[in-house]
């Protein structure tokens, strides 16, 4: 029998506790206030409200069902239309599908990888030759990195279409001196176990329009009335976040700079360890803009490399290191084959190569340097610059 050991996994990008947590959470269990909802719940709304600069804030149970709720919001229903970024993860889209609307999707643009204004114009001057407009944009920041959301808002303001931003894994990341998520109708943050901050599981939508959000507070206690029975006029949901998980949620917010900070350090000993390797292309950071670097992704040139990203990928498996694909494009899931999509322009599918081409590395903000080492080392060797 052959004495292999097992090298311990390297993670994509696991939790990360900053210890603070425990303080919020003695306290919801000492006050016996584990739910509905309570002080923590309340806190945590106003605090993610004020670091990103927008009027209020509602939690809720995931991302998902953040962008569920703005959907609701902007009344999207059964045949609307709703323009999505094809590359990102199927959760941006699923809400449109819960609504029984239909999604249409925009590909991306090779400075940011997130939606192309010249895709999203060409849908829209196609939509307006049928007649038919969406109901809403959801635009998506990915990996960190802003949208060009200045034409994207340019745009969608020309035609008079409200805007959701899924900054769900942009948290932290700045447009132009401003938060990223605040430059829609309604921005989401997501809190699941792998994002830049984790209450094991939730969300948070954003929007400078309170009464919306007070309409969202309703909803997502399934539509009770005020009757002193219950009562319910309207489809209500359950999707508000528990005080436990806020409380774990207001101990990671107080960290969230330090976890930028260190995202961007993996991000940049990723690219200086491997600089010299031109087959491998950063994902780049548009100008007055900063990314949390929330995943470092890059491109691999399969020619000059001598292998394709799917080849490395099985690599650093076998050597138990967990990296990524970039998300499979929506516009190619299954799910949504019915589904029309505007590529960046006549000649340039830019999604459909990022997949080919792209991989996330592991890029904890608790990753050790000698882990960090040992990617970049297998990387190297795999590529014979070892
Ligand atoms: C994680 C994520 C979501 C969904 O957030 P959940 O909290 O997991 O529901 C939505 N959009 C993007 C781009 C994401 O990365």
């Amino acid at each position: 029998m052959s004495q292999t050991t097992v090298k311990k996994r390297i993670l994509l990008s696991p939790p990360h506790m900053s210890g603070i947590e425990m303080h919020y959470i003695n306290e919801a269990i000492e006050t016996n206030w584990i739910a509905p909802l309570g002080p923590n719940v309340d806190a945590f709304e106003r605090e993610i409200a004020e670091i990103v600069g927008v009027n209020g804030a509602v939690a809720v149970s995931s991302g998902t069902a953040a962008i569920h709720l703005a959907l609701l919001l902007l009344g999207v229903q059964k045949g609307d239309l709703v323009f999505c970024s094809s590359l990102t993860f199927v959760a941006s889209a699923n809400p449109i599908l819960y609504q029984g609307a239909i999604p249409i999707f925009i590909d991306s643009e090779p400075e940011t990888w997130n939606m192309s204004p010249v895709a999203l114009e060409a849908a829209f001057r196609q939509a307006a030759v049928s007649g038919k407009f969406p109901k809403a944009v959801i635009i998506v920041n990915l990996y960190g990195q802003s949208a060009k959301m200045d034409e994207l808002v340019s745009i969608c303001n020309q035609y008079n279409v409200p805007i959701i931003e899924d900054a769900a894994e942009s948290l932290g990341s700045l447009y132009k001196g401003k938060a990223s998520g605040i430059f829609g109708e309604f921005g989401i943050y997501s809190f699941n176990g792998n994002k830049i901050i984790t209450t094991s599981g939730g969300g948070m939508l954003i929007s400078n329009n309170v009464e919306a959000l007070n309409k969202v507070r309703f909803l997502a206690t399934q539509a009770k009335d005020a009757a002193p029975y219950y009562q319910h006029s309207r489809l209500g949901f359950n999707y508000r976040m528990s005080n436990i998980l806020a409380g774990i949620g207001r101990g990671q917010l107080k960290v969230l700079h330090e976890r930028v900070k260190a995202r961007r350090a993996v991000f940049k000993t990723y690219q200086e360890e491997l600089a010299d390797i031109s087959a491998i292309a950063f994902m780049p950071e548009l100008q007055q803009t900063f990314s949390n670097r929330w995943l470092t992704a890059l491109t691999i040139n399969e020619e000059a490399a001598g292998l394709s990203a799917a080849e490395l990928l099985r690599i650093l498996e076998a050597e138990n290191i967990e990296a990524r694909h970039i998300w499979k494009p929506l516009h190619l899931q299954p799910l949504f084959e019915q589904c029309q999509y505007y590529q960046h322009n006549w000649s340039e599918n830019i999604s459909e190569k990022l997949f080919q081409t792209g991989i996330c590395l592991p890029s904890g903000s608790n990753m050790t340097r000698d882990d960090q080492m040992r990617v970049i080392r297998c990387i190297r060797n795999s590529l014979g610059t070892g």
